[in-house]
């Protein structure tokens, strides 16, 4: 049976952040755009719920903050670090130049469906969920169009553009010959939850020692857990069994014996991030265009992977609504969008793999000094110096702003 046909100026494959803030940015310029979700609904795994300043500065910009902030979420104003017993304030937000000074943690299917309502609002916005783009279309050495399985039916999407925003494990960049660079990760995360006491503090912080790394971000009434182990290493860990490995987080944390049982009764409340952190040489082809982890897989390193795909799409908004609305959209016009994003992206993962080079690996070896480095003495100790941290995690290299137009406005 031949497919249902769908012609569209923009198609979008991936329902992230990425793909999601791109929709809504193309739809608000009056431009026709298809979003294609695997997924049935948002709801899924963990994996980041970390709003930074400078996306916040971007909701900002669309008008939308304050009903974004009126979904449950928590705020982080200052992040510590833990190490020989002793606590360091390493990051303070507070200051930074924006409407929202703090990151905001928010469960990513709200985020997504917030996004997807406001986009929803445009007549030009369509979003089909659970719908898996399969194949691209090619014509020419041009692609032109990708075919979906939607619900068990073919469709075939012709579009101006196609866009992969369908996260690192992208199948589309690879159908599209798109050359993967691989940056290399020491590490892997055991992420988890682990309920909260009235009693506890409510404070995000890092513990870095010897023989182990701990990450817990304050959620309200849980906290959001990462046991970071090295590469490969979690079936090691999980081989041990359950025992263990409450034994091992209970000795970076102050979660007791009774509440790691009832949190972690087994490995099932335990899922894995195996990380890796590469980029593609280059990320587009005529009629195509890699953006998000799609282009560039981050490490979780500063938990800033949402917020580079939120500044990709503002990105490629600016630079191709214009040509979009004309319908001649170039490859030097998709150049143009890797030049801009590809220098923050290799300024960040290079940041991240010299923490992860540095600082993790030889922590979980034990090969480093049992003194706090120099560096995070100096963090804590002037309370000025944490904002650079603040600035370069909150906002990041090159933060974008919306200068694509509001169609009508
Ligand atoms: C466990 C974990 C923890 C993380 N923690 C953080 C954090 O604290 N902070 C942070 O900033 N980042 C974090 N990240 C990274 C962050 O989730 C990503 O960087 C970010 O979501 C990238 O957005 P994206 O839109 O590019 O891709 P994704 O969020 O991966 O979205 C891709 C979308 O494409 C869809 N898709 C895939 N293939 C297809 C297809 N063929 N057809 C249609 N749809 C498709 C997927 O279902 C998905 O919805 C974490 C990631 C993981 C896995």
């Amino acid at each position: 049976m031949a497919p249902s046909a769908i012609r569209t100026t923009c198609c979008i494959a991936g329902g992230g952040p990425a793909g999601m803030m791109l929709g809504l940015l193309l739809a608000r310029a009056g431009i026709d755009v298809v979003v294609v979700e695997k997924h049935a609904d948002f709801l899924r795994d963990f994996r980041g719920d970390t709003l930074h300043p400078s996306t916040l500065e971007v909701i900002h910009e669309l008008g939308f903050l304050d009903g974004l902030l009126k979904l449950p979420h928590q705020r982080i104003e200052e992040i510590s670090a833990e190490t020989g017993g002793r606590s360091y304030g390493v990051a303070d937000f507070r200051h930074l130049p924006v409407t929202c000074p703090a990151i905001v943690l928010m469960p990513q299917w709200d985020f997504l469906d917030f996004l997807k309502r406001k986009a929803e609002l445009y007549p030009n916005f369509r979003c089909l969920m659970g719908c898996n783009a399969v194949s691209l279309d090619f014509h020419d050495g041009r692609i032109v169009g990708l075919e979906a399985d939607h619900g068990g039916e073919r469709l075939a999407i012709q579009a101006s553009l196609i866009v992969a925003a369908d996260g690192r494990r992208s199948e589309l960049r690879g159908a599209a010959g798109l050359e993967v660079e691989t940056l290399g990760a020491p590490i892997d995360v055991m992420w988890f939850r682990v309920s909260r006491k009235q009693s506890d503090t409510n404070a995000t912080a890092g513990r870095f020692d010897d023989g182990g790394v701990f990450v817990r971000i304050y959620r309200g009434d849980y906290w959001q857990c990462g046991y970071v182990v090295k590469k490969g290493e979690a079936d090691t860990v999980m081989g041990q069994g359950i025992d263990a490995f409450r034994a091992a987080v209970a000795a970076l944390t102050p979660f007791d014996d009774e509440r790691l049982r009832r949190d972690l009764p087994d490995f099932s409340a335990v899922s894995v991030l195996s990380v890796a952190v590469d980029r593609l040489r280059r990320w587009h082809r005529p009629g195509f265009l890699c953006i998000g982890d799609a282009a560039h897989a981050m490490s979780p390193v500063g938990g800033v992977g949402i917020n580079l795909a939120i500044q990709d799409a503002v990105a490629t908004a600016n630079l191709l609504s214009g040509r979009l609305a004309s319908g001649t959209v170039t490859d030097a016009d998709l150049e143009k969008v890797q030049a801009r994003r590809f220098f923050p992206t290799r300024l960040t993962q290079a940041a991240q793999v010299v923490v992860q080079n540095r600082i993790l690996s030889p922590t979980l070896s034990g090969a480093r000094a049992a003194t706090a480095p120099l560096p995070l003495r100096l963090l804590g100790r002037f309370s000025l110096l944490r904002r650079i941290p603040a600035r370069l995690v909150g906002m990041g290299v090159r933060p974008e702003h919306v200068r694509s137009p509001k169609a009508g406005g």
